[in-house]
């Protein structure tokens, strides 16, 4: 499991959203692929985006973060409520699986010493993610116009944070005798919008569906704000997920058969077939990075597997290669079609 998108903005800068790592090298798997180009990522790279924190999409930011000494951090304007109780109680909460409180304050001693002359420490922070806030914009001496624009979350998601807030403290002051509701990590997700030249493309993030129409895929849905057009590329919202899927946004903020891209989610073992077939329903061109079912437990010799099933050894696969889906195209060009190339496992799922 994980997730991490590099993307080529055009002239030589790029973006990172979400982190993984490579399951040999144990490096963060954009730095290994932007280095294997030689590019410098000191400079090259201009965003790195945290579209939320659970663990398959944040191993390994702080050192993206690090090594890309140019870059601005981005985060949703909505705070995880969860982290933040878990950073309060950092010391006590430090443990196997406190990653992305681990992340989280790496990142956050990166910003401290990062801070410039004449800024107060006390707003030293990510830079905040809110629908159609533009987060990048390169124009001038370039040869493709780009922009990066944040499309959750939504002005509702961050008020309903509010109330969850408010209703916390008055159940901690026993104004109120129910515990306050909490959005999960997933509801609070940047999903971002890409403009390089005439080429749109959609980075889903795990935004998932809410029923309120303020919310989720439905609050940019009925945005009026939001960047017009329909997007080309698609990377699908939380690994395919039933509770992640939007109807209108495939109808209104796509074009038809778009490539879309996924990345499955082994715990849940996301996606699952009927989640391929109700996507295929959608596109024809939707490729999967890797299948969570792939890494069987390779055999060995006869008197070996004796051996272990005798002394009751139990194995089971730990890691695969790393599948990428890589999608080129020219931005001067929009017409010429874009390029799919797959490795290490990933495939077509719809023919
Ligand atoms: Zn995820």
């Amino acid at each position: 499991m994980g997730e991490c998108i590099v993307a080529h903005l055009g002239d030589g800068d790029w973006i990172v959203v979400d982190s993984c790592l490579d399951t040999n090298s144990r490096e963060p798997i954009a730095l290994d692929y932007l280095k294997s180009m030689d590019i410098d990522v000191s400079s090259a790279v201009k965003l790195v985006v945290a579209t939320h924190w659970h663990d398959d999409h944040i191993k390994g930011l702080a050192k993206v973060l690090r090594t890309a000494e140019g870059a601005k951090f981005v985060e949703s304007i909505v705070f995880d409520q969860k982290l933040l109780m878990r950073l309060a109680k950092a010391g006590a909460m430090m443990g196997a699986n406190a990653s992305a409180t681990d992340e989280y304050s790496a990142i956050f001693d990166i910003l401290l010493a990062r801070q410039q002359k004449g800024e107060n420490p006390k707003t030293v922070g990510p830079f905040r993610a809110i629908a159609n806030k533009p987060l990048l914009s390169l124009s001038t001496g370039r040869t493709v116009k780009a922009e990066v624009v944040a499309l959750s979350p939504s002005d509702g998601t961050y008020n309903r944070a509010q109330t969850d807030l408010l209703e916390a403290i008055r159940f901690v002051t026993r104004e109120r005798r129910r515990p306050a509701s909490r959005q999960g990590p997933n509801q609070l997700c940047v999903a971002l919008w890409l403009k390089v030249g005439e080429v749109r493309t959609i980075l889903g993030a795990d935004l998932e569906h809410a029923a309120g129409i303020t919310e989720g895929w439905n609050a940019i849905v009925n945005s009026g704000e939001r960047p017009q057009g329909q997007a080309e590329i698609f990377k699908v919202p939380h690994h395919g997920s039933l509770n992640a899927h939007s109807q209108e946004c495939w109808t209104d903020l796509l074009r038809g058969r778009p490539i879309a891209v996924l990345t499955p989610y082994s715990p849940s073992k996301l996606p699952s077939q009927a989640d391929i077939d109700r996507l295929c329903k959608q596109t024809n061109q939707l490729f999967v990075t890797g299948d969570h079912g792939r890494y069987k437990v390779p055999r060995l010799n006869q008197s070996v597997e004796k051996t272990l099933r005798e002394s009751k050894v139990k194995r089971r696969a730990l890691e695969g290669r790393m599948g990428h889906v890589r999608i080129r195209v020219d931005a001067r060009e929009p017409n010429l079609l874009p390029t799919v190339e797959l490795f290490n496992g990933a495939e077509p799922k719809c023919s």
